[in-house]
């Protein structure tokens, strides 16, 4: 079952790779019965959008199907030991299991540096040659915070 999916989502990444849409990573989501809700993959190149990475793409269509954003009780099988953007969306997700294929030094080895991102935020987000970060106009966000919490939304 595990290798069944793993497999199709290989053979889906091997299909977007080779049209050259994205990199070689796959994707599916699984509900907590066993069905498989998505199956995606690495359309970065074709979508000229950063974040299509198989996991996110499988993510955003398993909650469209779903209806919601709550992902609780589905499981995610991806190709590549998750990115750190994709880890979050995972958590986002409310997603508690993850079945992986490469580990993230197999990515490393065919030039997919996620390190990097891993060790910026080991480093409390403080090397500016990664990322810089500056505090502007709080005040008027939080007259924003202050509308929602006051309108006693749901916390998601
Ligand atoms: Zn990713």
């Amino acid at each position: 079952m595990k290798k069944d999916i793993i497999n199709k989502a290989i053979e889906l990444a091997r299909e977007t790779m080779n049209k050259n849409l994205g990199g070689p990573f796959g994707a599916a989501v699984i509900d907590r019965e066993g069905n498989l809700l998505s199956l995606a993959s690495n359309t970065v190149l074709g979508d000229h959008d950063p974040t299509a990475h198989a996991e996110i793409n499988a993510i955003r269509e398993a909650a469209k199907i779903k209806g919601t954003h709550d992902l609780s009780g589905c499981i995610i099988y991806a190709t590549g030991y998750p990115c750190p953007m994709c880890l979050s969306a995972i958590i986002w997700a409310n997603i508690k299991e993850v079945v992986y294929g490469c580990r993230p030094e197999d990515a490393d080895e065919i030039g997919f540096r996620d390190d990097f991102i891993y060790h910026f935020i080991k480093k409390d987000m403080s090397d500016e040659t990664v990322l810089k970060f500056k505090e502007e106009g709080r005040q008027d966000c939080l007259l924003l915070f202050r509308e929602y919490a006051e309108q006693e939304r749901k916390i998601y």
